[in-house]
């Protein structure tokens, strides 16, 4: 599968947000967009024509392009998750949102197994993870109502998950993930994660527009 190999601050330059790609970076002072603010990237990043506000067609574009990035997933998968969130009953943007927040590799990030989602997807890819105490190394897997996500016994021990795990109280976990009862590094998906669990700043109804065109 095609992978994003480079720079990933340069990403959230790009957005002009902090998109948390990099794990324990992202909340120091050594981020790129604390230490410098949310220039654009590149020679013309401070040009005046880079600063003008974004409408219409551009706004969509970008709006689209942050939500792919803060969940990692290329052009074609997301796609293909907008048409399935269309075809389902609800408002199409949340729906978006719910299944991107489903995916495997988010529950791991949100559980605090990973720093960030691209780690939580290599943990995922590399066999550290169980849903209800089978391995599953799918990061695209849909987790769901009553799932328990666990790291497995052999990889407790594994520096960056412990890392992960110990510093993931002071970044908080989303109301639809709950201890897992006697699982010593495990969630519990208590319910299905809603728009209320997801990042504010996103503005989901610009993508629609964009992919309703
Ligand atoms: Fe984005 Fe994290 Fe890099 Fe900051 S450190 S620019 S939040 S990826």
């Amino acid at each position: 599968m095609a992978r994003y190999r480079a720079a990933v601050c340069r990403l959230c330059r790009r957005e002009g947000a902090k998109l948390f790609l990099k794990g324990d970076k992202c909340y120091k002072p050594s981020c790129p967009i604390e230490a410098r603010g949310t220039q654009p990237p590149g020679q013309h990043g401070n040009s005046p024509r880079r600063g003008k506000a974004l409408v219409g067609y551009g706004q969509q574009l970008r709006e689209k392009q942050k939500v792919k990035r803060i969940y990692f997933v290329l052009e074609g998968q997301f796609r293909n998750y907008f048409e399935k969130a269309a075809r389902q009953k609800g408002i199409t943007g949340e729906n978006l949102l719910v299944l991107l927040e489903r995916r495997l590799d988010n529950a791991v990030y949100r559980a605090g197994f990973s720093t960030s989602r691209r780690q939580a997807r290599q943990l995922v890819n590399h066999g550290h993870i169980e849903v209800n105490g089978r391995k599953v190394d799918i990061p695209s897997f849909q987790v769901k109502a009553g799932d328990v996500v666990t790291v497995r016994e052999t990889s407790r021990k594994n520096a960056h998950i412990e890392g992960a795990w110990q510093t993931a109280a002071g970044r908080g976990r989303p109301s639809w993930l709950a201890p897992a009862e006697g699982a010593e590094m495990g969630a519990r998906v208590a319910s299905l994660p809603t728009r209320d669990d997801i990042d504010r700043s996103i503005n989901e109804q610009l993508i629609v527009e964009l992919y309703s065109k």
